[in-house]
Order: C-alpha cells, then sequence, then structure tokens
C-alpha cells in the first residue's frame, strides 16, 4: 500500500509546471467528468500524467485535448476519454493484482492504468514504439510494468492468467487466445469490429466460456498480427 501511493506521488510530473499548465489539465479533468467518467482514482491518475510527453513536441499543444493524436508508424495515441473509460470499466469490480495490456503505442495508457494496478504487462508490435514507450514510462518512475515485444493476439500464456486484460487495437472478433488468458470471472476491455465499425466490448471469463457487453461506439487502430 505505502509503495502505491509513492507510485501516485505527483510531484515528479507536476515539477516546473505553471498555473496555466495545470488549469488546462484540470480542464480536461473536468470534460471527462462531463462525459460521465467516476471513478474518483482514475481522474487524479489523468490530472498527473503529463500527456504531452507521450506525443511529438510539435503537437504538444494540443495534449490536452479530448481527441486521439498521430504518434507516428500509422499509430495514434489514444483519445483520453477513452483511455479513462476504459480503465474504469476495468477497476469496476474492485482492485486488479495482474494485467495485460495489448498495444502500448506511445504508453499513455500504460501510464495511467501502472498506478492503479499491481503489476503490468505492455505489449508491443512495433519495436521503435515500445521502446520510446519505455524510457517515457522510466522517466515517470513506473516500476511495475513489465514490457514485451510480440504479438499480442497470442496474449502473453506464460504470464498467465490474468485479472484483467485491456486491447487498445481492434480485432475483427474477440480473440478467443486471450479469453483463455483470463482468470474465472476476470475481465477483458477491448474494442472490437471492422477499420470504420467498431463497439467497445468488456468480455468476462466465466466457467461455460465467456459473458460479453457492447458498450459504445469507438475508433481504434486494427489489431495486426506478427510483429514489425
Ligand atoms: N494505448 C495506446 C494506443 C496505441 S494505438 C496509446 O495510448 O498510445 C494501438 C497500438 O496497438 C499501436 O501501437 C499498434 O502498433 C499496437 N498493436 C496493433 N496490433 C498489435 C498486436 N497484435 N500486438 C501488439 N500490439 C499491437
Amino acid at each position: 500500500m505505502v509503495a502505491r501511493q509513492a507510485r501516485l506521488n505527483p510531484s515528479p510530473c507536476f515539477h516546473g509546471m505553471g498555473i496555466s499548465a495545470l488549469r488546462i489539465r484540470d480542464r480536461l479533468i473536468q470534460r471527462l467528468r462531463d462525459e460521465g467518467i467516476q471513478n474518483s482514482r482514475v481522474l487524479e491518475v489523468m490530472r498527473e500524467v503529463p500527456r504531452h510527453l507521450f506525443v511529438e513536441e510539435a503537437l504538444a499543444s494540443r495534449a490536452y485535448e479530448n481527441t486521439a493524436l498521430p504518434i507516428g508508424h500509422g499509430q495514434t495515441i489514444s483519445q483520453p476519454y477513452i483511455v479513462a473509460r476504459m480503465s474504469e470499466l476495468l477497476l469496476e469490480h474492485g482492485p486488479l493484482d495482474t494485467v495485460l495490456e495489448i498495444g502500448t503505442g506511445s504508453g499513455y495508457q500504460t501510464a495511467i492504468l501502472a498506478p492503479l494496478v499491481n503489476r503490468l504487462y505492455s505489449v508491443e508490435r512495433i519495436a521503435p514504439l515500445l521502446e520510446q514507450a519505455k524510457l517515457r514510462l522510466r522517466e515517470l518512475g513506473r516500476r511495475n510494468v513489465r514490457f514485451k515485444y510480440s504479438d499480442g493476439g497470442v496474449g502473453l500464456p506464460e504470464y498467465a492468467p490474468f485479472d484483467a486484460i485491456l486491447v487498445t487495437a481492434a480485432p475483427e472478433g474477440i480473440p478467443r487466445a486471450l479469453v483463455y488468458q483470463l482468470r474465472m470471472g476476470g475481465q477483458m476491455v477491448l474494442p472490437v469490429g471492422s477499420r470504420d465499425l467498431q463497439a467497445l466490448v468488456r468480455v468476462t471469463r466465466t466457467e461455460e466460456g465467456y459473458e460479453h457487453e457492447i458498450l459504445e461506439r469507438v475508433m481504434f487502430v486494427p489489431l495486426l498480427g506478427g510483429v514489425e
């Protein structure tokens, strides 16, 4: 518990920030509340993590807008609302011990989720994105994350079972391999669908297989096979 408190200590992230920069972040948090995000720990971490460090300098002035932004290699950093929503959905049924994230990208979602869970594995198939994300997370002092360069479509069977799985790229259907890496009762939140029609889905592993809830319309890059 003490370690978790320490990770939430905002001082390293707020270091050197002016009042106007804090206001810009507060405005984003208000916007997330207005859009229905309620989990106060999620909101607290979203306020603390400097999103401008996760985008190229040329886009830094837009980092606190509630939009997805390009991060190179044809990929995007997720919209803050969706990062908050997916984190909130995963945490709804109590604390999480071991979590798998598929699609590290910029590492922004990783940085939000890490202080909210005990141990996080994050998988990415584009090596330069993974390397950059690792550096950012190290800079922020997130020490409970292990990064893996691999095809997340097959999960990480060697570290299963997971309490929760978060997928930040869209497969066309629910990947069975991932469902079976959840512990019984564990949950996976992911976008499912084609490039232009996707829904956010929460899957719960049950004795019979799995149940799923369709939550809202979303737009993610596709989950691709293999590594680059
Ligand atoms: N949450 C990230 C979103 C990045 S976009 C952020 O906020 O920055 C989705 C990421 O999923 C991309 O980096 C893409 O390369 C990655 N991805 C797509 N298919 C994958 C797969 N099969 N395994 C691992 N990562 C994958």
